[in-house]
């Protein structure tokens, strides 16, 4: 095994091949607060790319209620257990070794790489400690759907004093999933035949159809289970990362990088996904500060990976729930969570105005510039004042053409009273 750096775990780890980084990476921020758990994004990717014999319970992008839903069922509780076997009680953060390159401090347990070795089963050591999840489990995309869990931690145990914050007694949130096109991705460390390639330009991580002989050695890695086996063609299948549209193919895209179909069909508004630009010396993000999703990774900190402690260094980022018990989301998103909740309850100013951005458009803002406006509310947010300001914030693409104009409070059109009821 070689030794690459993992940023979002603090140090160094071991994974089987050498560190090697493309130009850019594939990234989005998720903000969890505003989903609806409508679907619609699960529906946009099904009929663009699963729709075929032998995908039916093939869900390339998945929305499921935590902490009951998962799919596959459990995948995440079965992955933290096997990591707790393997490295009983000694599965923890130290968020004191904060850093420029440890932003949520330093993680002391062990990934699932790190594992593998602890965990023989029948075929002898793995590089990646995992498990394949049975048909049942695949069967049911989001089986646990709206269960909130109650104050005794099973079901149907409502709390009556209904809810506040900072913590809700009765809870539940959708949590969307696609392929996080990780920087170390599990599946392709697992993959015997070297099916799995990660792309130099976009870090979109891809199966070789021609190459995959249906092993299934990726599902069983990835700790997400995002890497699919169609029964079909007897081939693993995964998330592509939409890339013709990534490549400015869309028809109306005219060359310019178009984000995916999951995220430019989602109602809720809660997606935003971009291209961020690697630093080829450190292997960490190049200083981009008018990106917009390196500012809401990097920068605020308002966005964070799920389960970074897995140690594939996940390119997807989460804005957590805020109403969800904080042991919860501490072990989902790390240590982080805390100061990403403050700063999301109590806005700065160009985390509202950038907050618009979110599937404004459908090509991907490359870089965004903020306008000045005028103060218009003032009040207290958690004893401390806070004032909202009606700025304009602008998108523009690669090339540098304006994308889109959106101010901080939405626009109001009065009609005159002559055409009041005319439709
Ligand atoms: S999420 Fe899973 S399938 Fe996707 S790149 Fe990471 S390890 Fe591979
Ligand atoms: S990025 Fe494209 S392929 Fe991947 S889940 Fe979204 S729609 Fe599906
Ligand atoms: S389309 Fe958007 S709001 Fe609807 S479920 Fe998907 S992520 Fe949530």
């Amino acid at each position: 095994m070689s030794q690459v750096y993992n940023w979002q775990l603090g140090r160094k780890m071991a994974y089987p091949y050498e560190e090697k980084h493309p130009d850019h990476q594939f990234a989005f921020v998720f903000n969890i607060n505003r989903c609806i758990g409508c679907q619609t994004c699960s529906m946009a990717c099904k009929s663009t790319w699963t729709f075929s014999k032998g995908q039916e319970y093939m869900w390339w992008n998945n929305v499921e209620s935590k902490p009951y839903g998962g799919y596959p069922q459990n995948w995440d509780v079965k992955a933290l257990e096997m990591l707790e076997e393997a490295n009983p009680g000694k599965q923890e953060w130290d968020a004191t070794k904060n850093g420029a390159r440890r932003p949520y401090g330093s993680y002391d347990g062990m990934t699932i790489f790190e594992a593998a070795s602890r965990r023989v089963g029948p075929e002898g050591p793995q590089r990646v400690m995992g498990y394949l999840p049975s048909d049942e489990e695949w069967r049911f995309p989001n089986i646990g759907e709206d269960t909130p869990k109650g104050t005794k931690g099973v079901r149907g145990t409502y709390d009556k004093s209904g809810v506040s914050l900072p913590e809700h007694k009765n809870w539940f949130f959708y949590l969307q999933r696609i392929c996080n096109h990780c920087t170390y991705p599990a599946c392709l460390a697992a993959c015997p035949r070297k099916a799995i390639y990660k792309r130099p330009e976009d870090g979109i991580v891809l199966i070789d159809q021609e190459r995959c002989r249906g092993y299934r050695k990726c599902v069983e890695a990835c700790p997400y289970k995002k890497s699919m086996f169609r029964t079909e063609t007897r081939t693993s299948e995964k998330c592509i990362g939409c890339y013709p549209r990534i490549e400015g193919k869309e028809t109306l895209a005219n060359g310019t990088p178009w984000e995916t179909r999951c995220m430019t069909a989602c109602v809720g508004k809660i997606r935003m996904q971009g291209l961020v630009e690697i630093d080829k010396k450190t292997g960490d993000w190049a200083n981009d500060p008018q990106n917009p999703i390196h500012f809401l990774v990097k920068k605020e900190k308002v966005a964070l990976p799920l389960y970074p402690q897995f140690g594939t260094e996940p390119n997807g980022y989460y804005i957590p729930p805020r109403w969800v018990p904080r042991a919860y989301l501490h072990q989902m998103f790390g240590p982080g969570v805390d100061q990403a909740i403050e700063r999301y309850t109590a806005p700065s100013r160009e985390l509202l105005a950038v907050m618009q951005l979110f599937r404004a458009q459908q090509a991907i803002i490359a870089r965004y510039e903020i306008k000045d406006g005028p103060k218009v509310y003032e009040t207290k947010i958690n004893g401390k004042p806070w004032a909202l300001f009606n700025d304009t914030v602008i998108g523009y693409d690669a090339k540098g053409n304006e994308l889109v104009s959106m101010t901080v409070e939405e626009g109001l059109q009065r009609r005159p009273a002559e055409r009041a009821n005319s439709i």
